[in-house]
């Protein structure tokens, strides 16, 4: 019995001297308060000699039941459950800055003050990755829609002061006349206000330039026509030292629900059937050629390649890497 008391006695009589330990463990001591904040929104990768940084814009609840269609709610659900989410899927809002050597290009902007608090992040995250907005010499847009313009225009003011904007013209031709509000369901009219709001101080200064169908924009860039989702939707195929990157917008909106199922579309199609055939095309494209991937609303930072699969595709997200040595190529 002394032998087991003794430990327990040396313990007792020590304890004055750990006074300290004993407070740590006290109620005075107030927990760390948790952060609740996200790392900065940038990613960066090299394609040959071009630098390539994803910047989000934010993210936003995608309501898939009311948006997706051709897939039915069980069929969505189905998928969803396949990638362990449900509805409404946070989405990323993503666009890309792309330093050339040359030229400092930013494809798409996000979403400005147009979603509220779920966008309107991209200035801050541009800013976190080392760029300041007067820096940017042009702005490649693959669509006119809000959360991929909303983003040029910061309160009435260019919010990228020394920008050109580059868009198909059959998107601003489309989107930038009220007429054409008319023409479509009431849930589009305000793409209208957004893209004819956020470009107001670019055109009236002569710096929305819109080209037309296929057209090389550096030599590094070309905007290939990608039409469905809106009339003058473009993909930015960007080549250098043997490797390729496709910037493709709107191509897909869910992943988890329209790589397995490229055929379900979303209400926001212009044309639904075109947008179709479009994914498919780009899909069967990209899965066979290998080139990168780099999309608007597939979880940031959007950048990956793809995989054809039984009866579908997958998406393979890039592996994280820390080593952005130049390249020799
Ligand atoms: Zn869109
Ligand atoms: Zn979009």
């Amino acid at each position: 019995m002394k032998r087991q008391f003794l430990p327990a006695l040396l313990a007792l009589s020590l304890l004055p001297a750990f006074g300290t330990v004993t407070d740590l463990s006290g109620p005075a001591q107030a927990a760390a308060p948790q952060q609740r904040t996200q790392a900065p929104g940038f990613y960066r990768m090299m394609l040959g000699k071009v630098e390539i940084t994803a910047l989000l814009d934010g993210t936003h609840p995608f309501p898939v039941h009311e948006v997706m269609q051709g897939i039915g709610r069980a069929g969505a659900d189905a998928l969803l459950e396949r990638s362990d989410l449900h509805a409404p899927v946070e989405g990323s809002i993503n666009a890309f800055l792309v330093n050339t050597g040359d030229r400092l290009v930013l494809i798409d902007s996000g979403a400005g003050v147009l979603y509220g608090k779920d966008g309107g992040h991209l200035m801050a995250n541009l800013r976190a990755s080392g760029y300041a907005p007067e820096q940017v010499d042009e702005i490649y847009l693959t669509h006119l829609h809000r959360d991929h313009v909303g983003g040029v225009d910061a309160g009435g003011a260019m919010a990228f002061p020394n920008a050109v904007i580059r868009v198909n013209r059959r998107d601003s031709d489309f989107w930038l006349d009220p007429k054409n509000r008319a023409s479509v369901p009431g849930y589009l009219g305000p793409m209208f206000d957004g893209a004819i709001d956020s470009l107001r101080t670019y055109v009236a200064a002569g710096r929305l330039k819109p080209f037309d169908g296929e057209a090389r924009l550096l030599p590094e860039i070309d905007a290939i026509p990608g039409p469905g989702h809106t009339p003058g939707h473009t993909i930015y195929r960007i080549r250098s030292g043997g490797q390729t990157l496709l910037a493709w917008g709107d191509i897909v909106h869910v992943a988890a629900i329209q790589f397995p199922k490229p055929d379900a579309t979303v209400k926001y199609d212009s044309d639904a059937a075109s947008a179709e055939r479009q994914r498919e095309q780009m899909f069967a494209e990209a899965a066979k050629n290998g080139e990168w991937i780099a999309a608007a609303h597939i979880s940031f930072p959007g950048i990956g390649h793809i995989r054809r699969d039984d009866g579908g595709y997958s998406w393979l997200p890039a592996n994280y890497t820390t080593d952005l040595a130049p390249a020799t190529r």
